[in-house]
């Protein structure tokens, strides 16, 4: 536990709610294998992890992440000006470098590209990222597949860290709601890593599939994906 981030969350928690007693904190940096920070709350204990790379952060910075993840936490809404320098951190010149080189060490797939005939897959996942998850999901690489595969229509791939999406959907006859909706159900791989239940593989939780239902144009995407 680092001894500088408690009373920052602390802090924050007091400004989110006023009244609420404080429960108990533990915050620690951790070793994502990018710029990840994540929040959940288990039997009364919330237990925070923020990336290492946030490590040498001003404090204003831990104070907006802190914001972010309680607000998140407690539905409440985010403080642009939070939301603001948190995300003019991250994208600083210096954050990146170090987030492009932890890539690098983690030896690369060949990936092809992110920018298809039609859909751009980056710029796909930062909107779906800001719209669904706070803006709070680190991008993976993200790759049309080489061939035209029809067997799947996406996967995540946890060893290089990267999302690929069957070609056949950079087409313009497929809609975007289809494409959003590969990508949000492989960013929810992100965010659910599988787990080992027993000798089983859960690939699929209880709580992915819940988060997967409120994809807004569920039925539509799934309809046209179907008549493929
Ligand atoms: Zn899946």
């Amino acid at each position: 536990m680092s001894e500088r981030l408690l009373p920052i969350f602390q802090e924050s928690y007091r400004e989110l709610r006023p009244r609420a007693p404080i429960p108990e904190l533990a915050v620690q940096f951790f070793a994502f294998a990018n710029i990840n920070n994540t929040i959940r709350l288990r039997e009364g204990r919330l237990l925070v992890r923020l990336s290492d790379l946030l490590e040498g952060a001003p404090d204003s910075v831990l104070h907006a992440i802190a914001h972010i993840l309680l607000a998140k936490m407690y539905r409440k809404p985010i403080e642009r000006q939070h939301a603001a320098r948190y995300r003019r951190y991250v994208s600083s010149h210096h954050i990146s470098q170090k987030a492009h080189l932890l890539r690098q060490m983690r030896g690369r797939k060949r990936i092809d590209t992110a920018e298809g005939r039609i859909y751009n897959l980056e710029s796909i996942f930062d909107q779906l990222n800001t719209r669904f998850f706070h803006g709070l999901m680190a991008r993976p690489q993200m790759t049309w597949s080489r061939d035209h595969a029809r067997n799947s229509l996406g996967h995540y791939d946890p060893a290089h860290n990267a999302i690929v999406v069957s070609r056949i959907f950079d087409h313009p006859r497929v809609p975007r709601c289809a494409v959003d909706y590969i990508l949000y159900h492989e960013m929810l791989h992100l965010k659910h890593p599988v787990r080992l239940r027993g000798s089983r593989r859960c690939v699929h939780s209880a709580e992915f599939q819940a988060e997967e239902k409120l994809f807004p144009d569920l039925e539509r995407a799934k309809r046209f994906l179907q008549l493929l």
